[in-house]
């Protein structure tokens, strides 16, 4: 029996597959056997694997300076820089960023900033924070919490209630939709359930909005037309924060530089990165506030003698300058605007699939999509359990592609941004036989 405790995993079902390398869009396991990295990992590796000036940029600043800290007015100039390269990028004001590892610690951050935020301005009372079903954000005790998975949820009693955690509809009009309503009433029913929660909790004690501006794990879920514009309009009414999880949406995945840019949504109050900010070549996080924010934290922190949060790795010189050589390539290459061409080529041939009788859905943008297979073609009923899409995963490995289902029975794909035509083909060839082989199965 294996010594790990492996994460996200069905302990009965654990070592299925285990790889040893990684080349381009390319994972070798310990047999050889060569697979197409269809979700680029967990949503991170962006720019494939093998690298050599990510290599070389790991170990340069491993050699020139492999770890300083950034507690108590220590620094380092990767980490300076990065800060001000982020600022200078998201469409927020005057931006001041916090560093972390991953985009749980970076969601975390967050839900204490906005405490400490509002405490400094004299709101103490405002700190609940709305998330929505089938939302996810990450796996620590707070971050977790506004997680709205089952299975993420079940058996570990998150403090829910002692955080203040509020959860709204998700916005997926295919399996959220009520008979024959139209796309534009299904946001205006959903948008309206969000009013009528922040009247009957009071705004005055609401502190944000936490939104994948389109989501991942909860089966790529694109709202419709108007969603965000409907409830931003809400929540500037009642003077709610918008707080933007681009852990997975960010840089150029899909298709413009952020998701916030894709959706329409206007200057976010808070945005979170992890993920394609290092090219998951180092891991690191990034949670971004207002600068008016920042400034309210200072005179507190100064009461106490220091601003009270930090992890040993905030900040980390490696990460930040792996970091920084990613955000260059992006540039270098072009890579937002590739992300764009290739995603549309992408999500064309996603499109085939959609008379596929198995097939319920295909949706996405740029170089993010999902193929939600269901039970009845016909009135969109989904299967019982995941069983159906685990299969369909199986398929695809056998064929030599990596995919995940995610929420059920949807086959998410988000390939290395550098993914050329060709490898998009193959990718949707793999898939295409792997549904195929899914049908008797699902009968
Ligand atoms: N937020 C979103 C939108 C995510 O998709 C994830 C991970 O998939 C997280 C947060 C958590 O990130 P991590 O796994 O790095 O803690």
């Amino acid at each position: 029996m294996t010594n790990v405790i492996y994460p996200t995993t069905n302990l009965k079902a654990v070592e299925q597959l285990v790889l040893e390398r990684g080349e381009g869009v390319y994972v070798f396991d310990n047999q050889g056997k060569q697979y197409l990295e269809g979700l680029a990992g967990l949503w991170c590796t962006s720019l494939g694997y093998g690298n050599q000036e990510l290599i070389d940029t790991v170990s340069e600043q491993l050699g020139k300076l492999s770890y300083s800290h950034m507690f108590g007015g220590k620094s380092h100039q990767p980490g300076i820089d990065l800060a001000d390269k982020l600022a200078g990028m998201v469409p927020m004001d005057n931006a001041k960023v916090f560093f972390g590892n991953s985009g749980s610690d970076g969601n975390d951050t967050h839900i204490k900033m906005l405490r400490y935020y509002f405490n400094a301005i004299g709101k103490p009372e405002k700190r609940k924070i709305i998330t929505r079903e089938r939302a996810y954000h990450g796996v620590t005790v707070a971050a977790g919490s506004l997680t709205s998975l089952p299975a993420n949820l079940a058996h570990f009693d998150a403090p829910l209630e002692a955080l203040g955690i509020l959860r709204t509809d998700h916005p997926h009009y295919f399996s959220g939709r009520q008979g024959n309503e139209t796309e534009a009433e299904f946001v205006e029913r959903i948008t309206g359930n969000l009013e009528t929660m922040i009247v009957r909790e009071g705004p005055e004690t609401i502190a944000a909005f936490i939104a994948e501006p389109i989501t991942g794990a909860s089966g790529v879920i694109v709202p419709p037309a108007g969603y965000y514009e409907k409830v931003q309009a809400i929540l500037n009414k009642y003077d709610i924060l918008f707080w933007a999880d681009e852990v997975i949406t960010g840089f150029g995945r899909t298709g413009n530089d952020f998701g916030c840019t894709t959706m329409n949504i206007e200057k976010p109050d808070m945005m979170t990165f992890a993920k394609q900010l290092s090219s998951a070549y180092y891991p690191i996080s990034a949670s971004l506030i207002r600068g008016d924010m920042y400034e309210a934290m200072i005179e507190p922190s100064a009461q106490v003698g220091v601003f009270g949060h930090g992890y040993t790795y905030s900040g980390h010189p490696v990460a930040c300058a792996t970091a920084l050589k990613v955000l260059e390539i992006y540039e270098r290459e072009n890579l937002f605007e590739r992300s764009a061409q290739m995603g549309d080529y992408l999500q064309t041939k996603l499109k085939q699939f959609a008379d596929h009788p198995l097939v319920g859905e295909v949706r996405g943008r740029g170089m993010i999509g999902a193929v939600e297979l269901v039970a009845n073609k016909q009135t969109g009923k989904a299967f019982a359990n995941g069983s159906v899409g685990a299969y369909a995963v199986q398929r695809c490995q056998e064929h030599g592609l990596i995919i995940r289902a995610v929420a059920g029975n949807s086959l998410a794909v988000c390939p290395p941004l550098i993914i050329s035509e060709a490898q998009v083909d193959e990718l949707i060839e793999k898939l295409g036989m792997a549904i195929d082989e899914t049908l008797d199965f699902a009968k």
